[in-house]
C-alpha cells in the first residue's frame, strides 16, 4: 500500500466536497499560499453518487430561521454567478400557506427585505386566490391566506451542476479520486494525521468530511459521540439524544410533458410549495385531514412534473440503518404508495390540470435518505484539531456557497454566516427557532 501526503483531504464528491475543493484551490492560488495540487477529493463511488446526485434541486431562501436565510442568500448569489455551468434555472420560488403559518410567512418576508432579498408578499384569502389565478388560471386550492413569491432562486439539474463544479475544481488543479473509500482516520494527540483508505493511507494537514448521509460513519471514525445531551432554548437539558437520525425523502415525478405546466403567460413557473390544513381527498375518498405540504416544478431533466412532500422518519436507530446502496437503488427507502396517493391528490387539489393524475405517476424508484442532526439544522465546524465537518442535515444541495465559507475558515478566516451552526449549540442551547411548517427543515 502506498502512503501519500496531501495538505487538504476532502472526503465526498457531492455539492459540499466539490464546492469546498474549488474554492479552497482558488483561494490558495490567489493568496500565493498554494494551489489546487494541495487539495485531494476522495469519493468511494463517484461525482454525485450521494444525495447531491438525486436531489430535486430546489433552491430557495424561504426559511423561518434567520441564520438559514442569510446563508441561503449567500448561496443563491453563487448559483447566479454562473447559471450555465451550474445548470441553474432562476425561475423563483413561491410558497402558499394557510392561516396557521401566516405570521411565520410575514416574518420571513420582513426579514428578507431587511437583508435585501427580493420577494413579494400577498396576504388574505381572496388576494392570494387572485394572485395565484393570475399565475395559473386552473388554481383551485382554498384556504391559502399568505403567498410569498421569492423572485430569486429556482432549481438546478443535480448531476449537471455537480459536473460543472467538478470541472471548476479540476481546472484549478484539484484531483478528484473516485472509487476510493475512507475506512479509518488516524488521530494522534487530538489531531488527524492521516486517512486510511482501501487504496492506501493518505497523510494530511487538514481533513474535511463532506460525506452526506454517510457522515454517521465518518463521525464514528473520529470517535465523536453517537449520543449527546441537547439543551433547548429554555435551558432544559434533553439527555442522551441521538446525534444522527435518518429520514427518507419523499419525491417523485408525474409523467407529463413538462411544457404542460407553464404559467398563464406560457413561461416556466416558479417552484411552487403549498402547505395546507384543508382535508385532502381523491376519488378513493379521504387521503388526510392532517396538515400537509408539497412542492413541484416542471423539470426537463426529470422529464415531467417533479417534486415531493414532507420526509418520513426512518423508525430505527441510526446505527442500524444501511445507507448503501444509496438512493434510487435502495429498495428500503424509496417512496411508497402512500406518498404517490398523497402527492398526486395534492397536485389535483391545487390545479385543475392535475385532476386524476395518479395514473400518470412514473413508477420508478425515487427518493433517498438524509442524516439529520438533533435540531435538524446543519453542523459546520472544526472537530478534533484539524478536521472540519460539513453535515448539512439534508438542507444542502441549494447551499453551494457553503464551500466558499468553509474554504475561508480552513485558511484561517472565521465566517460569521457559519457561526450559528457550530456543534456546541447543542450544549449551550443556542438552537434555531422552530416554525409551524409541516416540514422538519423549514
Ligand atoms: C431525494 C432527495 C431530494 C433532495 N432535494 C433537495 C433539494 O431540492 N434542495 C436541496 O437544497 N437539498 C435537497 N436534498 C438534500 C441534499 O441533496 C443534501 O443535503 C446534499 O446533497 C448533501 O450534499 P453532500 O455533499 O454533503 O453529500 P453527498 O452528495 O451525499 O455526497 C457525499 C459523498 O461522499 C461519499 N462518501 C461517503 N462515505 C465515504 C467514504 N467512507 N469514503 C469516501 N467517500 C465517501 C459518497 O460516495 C458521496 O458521493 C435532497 C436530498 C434527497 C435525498
Amino acid at each position: 500500500m502506498t502512503v501519500q501526503q496531501v495538505r487538504f483531504v476532502i472526503v465526498g464528491a457531492g455539492i459540499h466536497g466539490l464546492a469546498t475543493a474549488w474554492q479552497l484551490a482558488r483561494r490558495l492560488r490567489a493568496s500565493g499560499r498554494g494551489d489546487g495540487s494541495d487539495v485531494l477529493v476522495v469519493d468511494k463511488s463517484g461525482v454525485g453518487a450521494g444525495a447531491s446526485g438525486v436531489a430535486c434541486g430546489v433552491i430557495r431562501n424561504n426559511y423561518f430561521q434567520p441564520a438559514m436565510r442569510e446563508l441561503m442568500a449567500h448561496s443563491v448569489g453563487v448559483w447566479e454567478s454562473d447559471p450555465e455551468a451550474f445548470s441553474y434555472h432562476p425561475v423563483g420560488y413561491l410558497q402558499a400557506a394557510p392561516e396557521a403559518m401566516r405570521a411565520d410567512v410575514e416574518r420571513i418576508h420582513a426579514e428578507q427585505r431587511a437583508i435585501g432579498y427580493e420577494s413579494e408578499l400577498v396576504i388574505g384569502d381572496s388576494e392570494c386566490r387572485s394572485y395565484l389565478r393570475g399565475l395559473f388560471d386552473d388554481w383551485r386550492a382554498e384556504g391559502i391566506t399568505s403567498v410569498l413569491h421569492e423572485k430569486r432562486g429556482g432549481y438546478a439539474n443535480n448531476v449537471a451542476s455537480l459536473k460543472g463544479l467538478a470541472a471548476k475544481a479540476e481546472a484549478e488543479g484539484v484531483e478528484i479520486r473516485t472509487g476510493v473509500r475512507v475506512t479509518g482516520i488516524e488521530v494522534d494527540g487530538g489531531a488527524v494525521t492521516a486517512v486510511r483508505t482501501d487504496a492506501g493511507d493518505i497523510r494530511c494537514e487538514r481533513l474535511v468530511l463532506a460525506a452526506g448521509p454517510w457522515i454517521r460513519d465518518l463521525w464514528a471514525m473520529l470517535e465523536l459521540p453517537e449520543r449527546i445531551d441537547v439543551t433547548d432554548t429554555d435551558g432544559n437539558v434533553h439527555p442522551n439524544r441521538p446525534m444522527w437520525t435518518y429520514w427518507a425523502l419523499q419525491e417523485g415525478t408525474l409523467e407529463v410533458d413538462p411544457h404542460t405546466f407553464t404559467d398563464n403567460a406560457g413561461g416556466l413557473p416558479p417552484v411552487v410549495h403549498v402547505d395546507s390544513d384543508r382535508p385532502l381527498r381523491d376519488s378513493d375518498g379521504l387521503v388526510t385531514e392532517d396538515m400537509w405540504g408539497i412542492y413541484y416544478k416542471p423539470d426537463f431533466s426529470f422529464g415531467g412534473v417533479q417534486g415531493g412532500a414532507a420526509p418520513v422518519e426512518v423508525p430505527r436507530p441510526a446505527a442500524e440503518v444501511a445507507v448503501d446502496p444509496y438512493g434510487t437503488q435502495s429498495p428500503e427507502f424509496v417512496v411508497g404508495e402512500e406518498f404517490v396517493r398523497m402527492w398526486t391528490a395534492a397536485l389535483a387539489h391545487c390545479h385543475g390540470r392535475f385532476e386524476g393524475c395518479r395514473s400518470r405517476y412514473r413508477r420508478e424508484p425515487s427518493g433517498g435518505i438524509g442524516a439529520f442532526t438533533p435540531d435538524s439544522f446543519p453542523v459546520f465546524d472544526n472537530v478534533r484539531q484539524n478536521a472540519y465537518v460539513i453535515a448539512d442535515s439534508n438542507h444542502g444541495y441549494k447551499m453551494i456557497g457553503v464551500g466558499e465559507l468553509v474554504a475561508r475558515e480552513l485558511l484561517g478566516e472565521p465566517q460569521p454566516l457559519l457561526e450559528p451552526f457550530r456543534f456546541d449549540r447543542f450544549r449551550t442551547g443556542r438552537l434555531h427557532p422552530v416554525s409551524n411548517s409541516p416540514f422538519p427543515w423549514s
